[in-house]
């Protein structure tokens, strides 16, 4: 097996990849490292996910800007899966993963006898919580394992010091009200596996809760116009706890939301990565950064589990469910010619104010003073899956267009 980064150097900040686009957003915006998987046998089958040709494309592009790009196979896999996955672990060891994120331990020994020279991570769906579980998977020959997020950081500093394997938490994004996704909701509803990737979400949905006896008088009890979200947890949010998660032993950050927008993918990775610089660099940082966080989600933040004073887990949303306040307009592919070509996500106007959110930091407001077709044709307005230029527009390629819609 070849090796995987030593344990002793800087924690790395790994970031969501649901397509290739995003993956090159999270690159450009600081991150060490993505996750990314084929069209199958990874959860979240309901991202878009990467073709054979566009994933050998995504990680060529990680290790052309000196990214590290894990491959997931993180489903738990039937009968009728393992050959599947043994040609995926063939297949895709071709092309020069950094690793493998396994959960099932039929998947581990697959992957160990078709491509022993791939370092294979633990993925938090094998719910690892304690240093002998941790222990078992290092002497099978794993280099990495990202814990369950039902832990604290006393625990975690406690499973860091007992293994030589790297360690790799969750410190951002949605989490679920069952124990990481081992959750039935969805199958029960409308019969997508949690399990095999493909969860509907339904702890999202609004609930009333019913007596028994009254099966048509339905409580109402509503905390927002929508219903009671009762099963629908807050998100988790480390970025103020730095110091303490690289403390506790920690080699890895790691970013949830494989089927969040690329806008989310590039502004929580730079506010990771300038948190993660900051501890390290000594410099403060720039609270704008942090706030920008809360521009991402709709849902309040969470530290889960990991300060110890939940061991509820969840706080229910209940009514802080409430609206971001920006909202994002389009992705710049490009700069050539004094014009930057944009792939629109919502309605952009004619003279509207936006703002350029660039991944070095730089960011800007300006007005769209001209926009222009794909033939230079000019436009009043432009809508959602259209590619557009806007002249005079200077800014690096992959940066985030957004507009302000409300204070929090
Ligand atoms: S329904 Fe919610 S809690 Fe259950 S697996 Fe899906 S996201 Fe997690």
């Amino acid at each position: 097996m070849s090796a995987d980064k030593p344990r002793d150097t800087r924690a790395e900040l790994v970031s969501p990849a649901g397509n290739l686009q995003k993956l090159k957003v999270a690159v450009a915006f600081g991150a060490d490292a993505v996750y990314l998987s084929g069209k199958s046998l990874s959860l979240r089958a309901q991202s878009e996910n990467f073709t054979p040709e566009q994933m050998a494309e995504g990680i060529v592009h990680a290790h052309a800007n000196a990214a590290r790009a894990f491959v997931l196979l993180n489903v738990f896999p039937h009968n009728e899966n393992l050959e599947q996955i043994r040609e995926q672990v063939s297949y895709i060891s071709k092309l020069k993963p950094d690793a493998f994120v396994i959960s099932d331990i039929g998947a581990f020994e697959i992957a160990r006898e078709n491509a022993p020279d791939v370092p294979i991570h633990i993925s938090t769906q094998a719910n690892v919580t304690n240093w002998r579980s941790a222990r078992f998977w290092e002497r099978l020959g794993a280099s990495r394992i990202i814990l369950a997020r039902e832990l604290t950081l006393k625990e975690i500093a406690e499973i860091a010091s007992r293994t030589t394997m790297q360690v790799e938490i969750f410190v951002h994004g949605a989490m679920c009200m069952a124990y990481s996704g081992r959750c039935f909701m969805s199958k029960h509803f409308v019969g997508r596996d949690a399990n095999l990737g493909d969860c509907a979400q339904p702890c999202r949905w609004a609930y009333k809760i019913v007596e028994e006896t009254r099966p048509h008088d339905p409580l109402d009890i509503e905390a927002t116009p929508k219903g009671t979200l009762i099963f629908s947890s807050r998100d988790l949010c480390m970025i103020d706890h730095i110091p303490e998660i690289l403390s506790s032993g920690v080699n890895a950050l790691k970013i949830e939301g494989r089927m969040k927008t690329a806008y989310y993918v590039g502004i929580v990775t730079r506010a990771y990565r300038q948190s993660l610089d900051a501890n390290y660099s000594g410099y403060e940082g720039d609270p704008a950064r942090v706030d920008d966080l809360r521009k991402t989600s709709n849902r309040d933040f969470t530290t889960g589990f990991y300060l110890g004073e939940m061991r509820a887990g969840l706080t229910p949303a209940g009514g802080a469910r409430r609206r971001s306040t920006h909202s994002f307009l389009g992705l710049i592919t490009a700069t050539e010619a004094n014009m930057a070509r944009v792939e629109v996500r919502a309605r952009i106007d004619r003279g509207h104010t936006l703002e350029c959110v660039q991944p070095d930091g730089n960011d800007f407001q300006f007005v769209v003073d001209s926009l222009l077709d794909e033939t230079t044709q000019p436009l009043e307005a432009a809508l959602p899956n259209q590619t557009v230029l806007l002249p005079g527009l200077k800014a690096a390629a992959f940066s985030l267009l957004r507009k302000e819609e409300r204070q929090l």
